[in-house]
C-alpha cells in the first residue's frame, strides 16, 4: 500500500465537549468523522494557548523540552527535530496553512516545503477555496498538510446559513456549525488514501447569553485594568487571577481548567484504521509519533509522546500523564510566582502550582468527584502533592532554551499581535 496522505486539522479553540456533543451545534461531518473514525474523548492540550500547543503537536515534546512556552517571543529550539522534517525526509511533500500567532518566527515552519502564513482569514474566503483546489490535486503525493482553522477564535466567524438557533445557542456553537460546512467540502476534495487527524489546540470559555456577554465585558475590563493587575502582583488580592477569571472572561485566559485544556482528537482513515473510541487520557505530544507510525516513518529523535496506533488496533493501553502549563511571556516567566503549571493524571487528579511554589497554590482536584474543579484538596493529600512536586522538579530540570528572535522579528511579531487584538 502506498504511503497515505495525512491531513492534520487543528481547529483553534475547539473544546472536547462541543466537538463530541452533537446536540450543541449542527455538525454532521464532524459527527461522521467521530463515528467512522477513532475518537479519544480525554485528550489534554499542552497549554491554554496557541503557540506552545502547536509546538507540542509538531514535535511530540512538551514545551519544557522544545523551548516554545508562550504565545509569542519564543522560537523552537534549533536542536529539536520536527514531525514535518521526519515526514519530508521520508519522501513526503509537507505543507502548512497557519494563522494567528503562528508566524515563521516561531520556528514551527521548519520541515515544511511550503509554510503559508495568513494573519486572520476564515475558511469562507479565496484562501479557503484555494485549499480545496490544492487538496483535490495540487499537492504532490504523498503529502502532509497541517491546516490551522481560525474561525472559532474570537471574534468568531459564522457564515450566513449558520446564524440561526438551529446551529447552536451561542456564537461559539454557531461558528463550529459554520466550520462543519467547510469540513464537508474538505472531505469531498480528499483523495481516497488520506488519513485525517482532527484536534483543537486548546479550549475556550465563552458567553452563553447576551446578559452573560455584558457581564463578562465588564469583568474583562476590571481584570485587565492596571490597578487590578498591580494589586494582584503585590499580593493584595488573595486569589490567583486564574480563579477570578473563570466564567468571567470570553477567552482562553491564564488558567488550566478543563474547559481550557480538554480537546478532541479524532483519527479517520477507513480501510487503514478501524473505527472506535477510547476514554484513556492521551496528550497533544502523542499526535506526532502516531502520525509517524501511520506513515511508516521512524522519528528522527526522541519524543516524549508515544504512538496511539496500538490502542487504535485494539491493543491494551494506559493513561498518559499530561504536563500542562499556561503560555506565559518571558516577562511573566521572570516572575514564576505568577506562572501556572501542573500535571493531569489518569483522568483523576489535576495538580497545579506556581513555578516558584510561593504565595498561591498548590491546587489539587479530584476530577472524578469534582469535575468542575471547585474544591482544592491539596491540604488533604500531602504525599501526592510531594510526588507531583518531585515530578515537576525533574521535568523543569530538563528545560531547553528557546531559539532567539532578531530585533526585526520581535517588531514584526508585536505589530502582528496588535493587529490581531492580543495587545
Ligand atoms: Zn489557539
Amino acid at each position: 500500500m502506498p504511503q497515505p496522505n495525512i491531513l492534520l486539522i487543528v481547529v483553534d479553540c475547539l473544546r472536547a465537549d462541543h466537538a463530541y456533543d452533537r446536540s450543541l451545534s449542527r455538525t454532521p461531518v464532524l459527527g461522521g468523522l467521530i463515528e467512522n473514525g477513532y475518537a479519544f474523548s480525554n485528550t489534554i492540550s499542552s497549554a491554554n494557548c496557541t503557540t506552545p500547543s502547536f509546538a507540542a503537536i509538531l514535535t511530540g515534546l512538551t514545551q519544557i523540552e522544545n523551548g516554545v512556552r508562550c504565545l509569542h517571543g519564543d522560537r523552537l529550539n534549533p536542536s529539536v527535530p520536527t514531525l514535518a522534517e521526519a515526514l519530508k525526509k521520508a519522501g513526503y511533500s509537507t505543507y502548512a496553512e497557519a494563522s494567528g500567532p503562528l508566524g515563521p518566527e516561531t520556528g514551527l515552519e521548519r520541515g515544511f516545503t511550503e509554510y503559508n502564513y495568513r494573519m486572520r482569514q476564515g475558511h469562507n474566503s479565496p484562501w479557503g477555496q484555494d485549499i480545496l483546489r490544492r487538496i483535490a490535486g495540487g499537492y504532490q503525493a504523498p503529502w502532509f498538510l497541517m491546516l490551522h482553522i481560525w474561525d472559532l477564535h474570537g471574534p468568531r466567524w459564522v457564515i450566513p446559513e449558520c446564524r440561526g438557533r438551529e446551529c447552536g445557542s451561542s456564537d461559539y456553537a454557531r461558528a463550529l456549525s459554520s466550520i462543519d460546512v467547510y469540513l464537508q467540502a474538505l472531505m469531498r476534495s480528499l483523495p481516497a488514501n488520506t488519513v485525517v487527524v482532527l484536534t483543537g489546540d486548546h479550549g475556550e470559555d465563552f458567553s452563553r447569553s447576551e446578559i452573560d456577554s455584558i457581564r463578562r465585558y465588564i469583568w474583562t475590563h476590571i481584570i485587565m485594568s492596571k490597578p487590578f493587575k498591580s494589586a494582584w502582583k503585590r499580593g493584595l488580592i488573595p486569589k490567583h487571577v486564574s480563579e477570578i477569571s473563570r466564567g468571567r472572561i470570553d477567552n482562553h485566559y491564564d488558567a488550566l481548567f478543563e474547559i481550557l485544556i480538554r480537546v478532541p482528537l479524532i483519527f479517520h482513515a477507513p480501510g487503514i484504521l478501524r473505527s472506535g473510541a477510547s476514554t484513556l487520557q492521551v496528550r497533544h505530544v502523542d499526535i506526532a509519533p502516531t502520525i509517524l507510525e501511520l506513515a511508516g516513518v521512524t522519528p528522527s529523535g526522541d519524543m516524549t509522546g508515544q504512538s496511539l496506533a496500538g490502542i487504535m488496533r485494539g491493543e491494551p493501553g494506559d493513561h498518559r500523564e499530561a504536563y500542562i502549563e499556561v503560555g506565559a511571556s518571558r516577562r511573566r516567566r521572570a516572575l514564576p510566582g505568577l506562572v501556572l503549571a501542573g500535571f493531569r493524571r489518569a483522568n483523576r487528579y489535576k495538580y497545579v502550582c506556581t513555578l516558584d511554589g510561593s504565595r498561591f497554590g498548590p491546587w489539587l482536584y479530584d476530577l472524578e468527584k469534582d469535575p468542575d474543579e471547585r474544591q482544592n484538596i491539596a491540604a488533604t493529600q500531602p504525599e501526592l502533592i510531594a510526588e507531583f512536586r518531585n515530578r515537576m522538579q525533574e521535568l523543569q530540570s530538563r528545560r531547553v532554551a528557546s531559539g532567539t528572535l532578531t530585533t526585526e522579528e520581535h517588531k514584526a511579531v508585536q505589530d502582528r499581535l496588535k493587529a490581531l487584538g492580543y495587545m
